[in-house]
């Protein structure tokens, strides 16, 4: 992918886009333009909403309270978005914004907290979650920033799981040591992909999944992962074999 504006802070924005209309930013993206960054009138930065592709602006106001913006140009259009759905057993802490943060870079469009037996966090601080994967798409150049779901148990998702989508399941127990054959012949579907707890699944819980017709059970290969490594490997093979990286 060709960068452009590398050096440019880039901002994740509500407001619209649209050539001539000023941006004012709010109190918090003020402060860090103005003050951790020390921008000053006439700098410029990146700005994108998930909407609009991304755009230089230009400061017209570097007050710490309310900066002020001038959009120059559009340099990216937006992107389509991703309909890359992953689930995962929700990590304590820090894993669990490492794992979103990855799941950003990897190019998900949904990510959803799954409640199982074995899962060791059951509250999540929703809008923490959301400002991870913001920060996160603001890093890596991302323009959709994924939807993050409120959590739900396995077997409500289960439940309400649409029939026209593969939902590809990482199992250390699965019988071939290479996901690529199972992933080849899934070129053409939607596709999810669910990540058990660091425990793993029960055998209750992986009996029923694998007894389920849209699930397609895949090896990550022969040693068993963390469940953080092991989403970061699940959806690079996915992206490689049959996502966004062919
Ligand atoms: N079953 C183990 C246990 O009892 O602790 C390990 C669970 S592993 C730490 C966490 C999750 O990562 C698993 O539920 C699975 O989804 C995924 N995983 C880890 N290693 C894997 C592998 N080699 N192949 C496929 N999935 C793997």
């Amino acid at each position: 992918m060709p960068r452009t504006h590398a050096t440019l802070p880039r901002l994740y924005v509500a407001s619209d886009l649209v050539a001539g209309a000023p941006v004012d930013l709010g109190k918090d993206q003020s402060l860090y333009l103005a003050a951790v960054l020390r921008k000053v009138v006439g700098d410029e930065v990146v700005l994108f909403n998930g909407r609009d592709g991304a755009w230089r602006a230009r400061m017209t106001s570097d007050s710490k309270r309310s900066v002020s913006l001038d959009l120059l140009e559009q340099i990216a259009p937006q992107p389509a978005p991703s309909d890359l759905w992953y689930g995962f057993a929700p990590l304590k802490s820090e894993r669990l914004d490492y794992v979103i943060q990855k799941a950003v870079e990897m190019g998900v469009g949904t990510i959803q907290p799954v409640l199982t037996q074995f899962t060791q966090v059951s509250r999540l601080k929703h809008e923490r979650l959301v400002a991870n994967a913001v920060e996160a798409a603001e890093q890596c150049e991302v323009l959709n920033v994924p939807t993050v779901a409120p959590e739900i148990s396995l077997s409500a998702l289960l439940d309400t799981w649409p029939s026209d989508r593969r939902l590809i399941l990482a199992d250390e127990g699965a019988a071939s040591a290479s996901p690529v054959e199972r992933l080849a012949g899934l070129a053409s579907e939607k596709i999810g992909l669910l990540i058990g707890p660091e425990g793993g699944f029960s055998d209750t819980e992986r009996e029923k999944l694998l007894a389920l017709p849209y699930v397609v059970p895949i090896s990550l290969g022969p040693r068993i992962l963390r469940a953080d490594t092991a989403a970061v490997a699940g959806l690079a093979v996915i992206q490689a074999i049959i996502g966004d990286w062919r």
